[in-house]
């Protein structure tokens, strides 16, 4: 499976709509949130039906626990609320801390291994790709055999993602919900420690492959063609779905998923623009983009944010 991982507004669900495109991927969303967003509230899949409706996911229900109204929903929730948290990244990462919350991690997982199984069989797609992001999650599934783990590390510019932080979007699969939004030093801390951890996890020795989400848009085809690579999918650069009306303007065609959970664009459908959105260059507070600059400085350098890379 395919997890991909970075701080939120980094372009994730966009990437995972157009992997989703290439023959043998299955997007299935952000499964961290299927529990209680798709299970419990019967929110709206990516193919428009309430997620109880929906023939795909009722499926997989079926394959994975002999249905949905077998899972306890509760109990998933307590077991996340006790190992998959960024706060237990030390004691994830240290075996010998580990062991105490082993139990819980097991069975949490469990749901996870058996969701991506039957994901991949009633789809019948090899690879199965989860943008649940959060990095304690793909430290949690690091931990299982079960799981091939590959992760997509997507980094944006830290100033980009703090501005996109501080505007209110709407969640139209919820009525009168909105995605969260961050201070910009809050929004700074965050990205500093997703990112670092996400490092950690490549250093500790699994397969992550790091994308940065400005080279992504100016480039798609090229950028899929390295994860496609990475996650042992066919290989562009000729993806049908992908095309071109001149430099720096790529669309997608975009087809029908199954998408749990994640941004909104995951219920666009057609021919969608790829473009580089560099409104925070201009609408961004000189105060906001100073501080997030400041507190976010080495990786931005280490990323080729600063000095004209990017
Ligand atoms: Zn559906």
């Amino acid at each position: 499976m395919v997890y991909l991982a970075g701080l939120g507004r980094s372009g994730s669900t966009l990437l995972e709509r157009l992997l989703g495109e290439i023959p043998g991927a299955c997007p299935a969303g952000e499964v961290v949130h299927l529990w209680l967003r798709s299970v419990r509230d019967d929110e709206r899949c990516g193919c428009g039906q309430p997620f109880s409706s929906c023939q795909f996911w009722r499926q997989v229900g079926q394959v994975a626990f002999d249905g949905w109204d077998r899972v306890d929903v509760d109990r998933i929730t307590r077991l996340r609320a006790h190992v998959d948290r960024a706060r237990f990244l030390p004691v994830l990462t240290a075996a010998p801390l580990r062991r105490r919350i082993q139990p819980a991690l097991d069975e949490y997982v469990e749901y996870y291994r058996r969701t991506y199984a039957a994901i991949a069989q009633v789809s019948g797609s090899p690879v199965v790709i989860d943008s649940s992001k959060h990095a304690s999650l793909a430290f949690c599934l690091r931990s299982s055999p079960g799981v091939d783990l590959r992760v997509v590390h997507m980094v944006r510019d830290s100033r980009a993602v703090a501005y996109s932080w501080s505007k209110v979007v709407a969640r139209p699969e919820a009525a009168g919900s909105q995605m969260s939004t961050y201070p910009a030093a809050s929004a700074a801390l965050r990205w500093n420690l997703q990112n670092s951890a996400l490092q950690l996890l490549a250093q500790l020795g699994t397969p992550t492959l790091r994308v940065r989400y400005e080279d992504f848009v100016r480039a798609p085809a090229a950028t899929l063609s390295e994860i496609a690579a990475f996650a042992g999918l066919p290989a562009g650069p000729d993806f049908g779905f992908l095309g071109t009306d001149g430099p720096g303007h790529w669309w997608a065609q975009l087809g029908v998923t199954h998408t749990a959970s994640g941004n909104p664009i995951r219920f666009t459908t057609g021919r969608v623009p790829i473009r580089y959105d560099g409104t925070w260059q201009t609408a961004m507070l000189g105060g906001n983009r100073r501080a997030v600059t400041a507190l976010t400085l080495p990786l931005l350098m280490r990323y080729g944010y600063l000095g004209g890379a990017a």
